[in-house]
């Protein structure tokens, strides 16, 4: 039987539930998470043994361990519900734990990525500076959208902070078993950044003005070995300053241009290769948000994240790298939740990043393969 969320709740606590669903829906249900049980023969035994008290931890008795033969137990239920649209910012920051537990981190990219280099000449990684989950399914527009998955920026969705979370530490370069690495980035040489995100790549870092500029590159090069990295400009540059209302439609379409390019090129080099494609953070657009302004006691210049602790149950504090010191050492900082800000925004700046949203916070993770 197909059913959607709301007749998921009504049906809980009624009769014991199998559902196949999303289990990132059940950040969606009105009851502190986890909760459910993680057996179908589980709740069985309890049923069957007379014991129908549930107490905090199990509210109500849903499974998402579809077992076909019991399902005359149940009531075995499909739960059509798509929890990555924006009305994800309604339970966000309450299930911010459970939506951590069901996705792919983003510090824990790089350790998916260590570990599933088996076997391949060439890893790529493309690291795109802003692009959230949503503008990229809605407007990437290709069959290889459905081999992306959703992962969440467990952290505060700023640039530095973003990218080396991504790299990991020690970062990728150090860690995959390569001969060669070769780093280009869209960003001065001389940024502070560009040198943290390429530490361990010597000399073999080159800025470049286009993609163009990298395939020109990556083509005279034996990917035998090898690690690729890099880092291409995304909606993070359009959204703080841009004379007109900026396109994040014309910006995915030339990045999928680029990524498919990327594909073919490897593919005519006749070697075996993983290609990813991540991005720091997504963008919470200007003109799609109605932001509350907060009144938090400091001057800020960053609307969406403060750098000193002030609990407020509007802000969520994480840990994180200071860039500042050396040895680097961590500092609390705060993402502001949906939708506050700390200061108003200027008319050019189109959209922001720093806090936890559906839009800042979950970010696309693609991966290719080529063998
Ligand atoms: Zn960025």
């Amino acid at each position: 039987m197909d059913i959607d969320i709301r007749e998921l709740n009504k049906y809980l606590g009624l009769v014991p539930i199998m559902a196949k669903m999303n289990p990132l829906s059940l950040a969606f249900l009105p009851r502190p998470n986890p909760f459910i049980f993680s057996s179908s023969k589980k709740i069985l035994e309890i049923l069957d043994d007379g014991q129908l008290v549930l107490d905090n931890h199990h509210p109500y008795y849903l499974t998402l361990d579809w077992q076909p033969e019991l399902e005359s137990r149940f009531l075995a239920v499909k739960v059509n519900h798509n929890p990555l649209t924006p009305e994800l910012n309604n339970v966000l920051s309450e299930q911010w734990d459970w939506i951590c537990s069901v996705l792919v981190k983003q510090s824990n990219i790089s350790d998916y990525i260590f570990e599933n280099f088996i076997g391949f000449d060439c890893c790529i990684l493309v690291l795109v500076d802003g692009l959230s989950w949503h503008d990229f399914i809605g407007n990437w527009k290709s069959d290889i959208v459905n081999q992306a998955q959703p992962i969440i920026v467990d952290g505060i969705s700023k640039t530095d902070l973003g990218m080396t979370r991504i790299l990991g530490n020690p970062p990728l370069v150090e860690r995959l078993p390569i001969d060669n690495a070769y780093g280009f980035s869209y960003w001065d040489r001389t940024n502070p950044l560009t040198d943290i995100l390429f530490s361990g790549f010597g000399s073999r870092v080159e800025k470049i003005k286009s993609f163009d500029n990298v395939l020109g590159q990556i083509q005279n090069l034996n990917l035998e070995k090898t690690y690729i990295q890099i880092v291409r400009q995304g909606l993070d540059e359009i959204c703080h300053r841009h004379r007109d209302r900026p396109s994040p439609e014309n910006y995915v379409h030339e990045l999928r241009k680029d990524f498919e390019n990327l594909i073919n090129l490897v593919i005519e080099k006749k070697q075996s290769a993983q290609i990813f494609l991540t991005s720091d953070h997504g963008i919470l657009w200007q003109n799609n948000t109605d932001f509350e302004y907060i009144n938090i006691g400091n001057k800020n210049y960053h609307p969406r994240y403060i750098n000193f602790h002030r609990a407020s149950p509007k802000v969520q504090m994480f840990s994180e790298i200071s860039f500042a010191s050396e040895p680097l050492s961590h500092v609390l900082m705060g993402a502001l939740k949906y939708p506050y800000i700390v200061r108003n925004l200027k008319s050019n700046e189109w959209g922001v990043h720093g806090g936890i949203s559906f839009e800042e916070s979950i970010v696309p993770l693609l991966k290719y393969e080529i063998f």
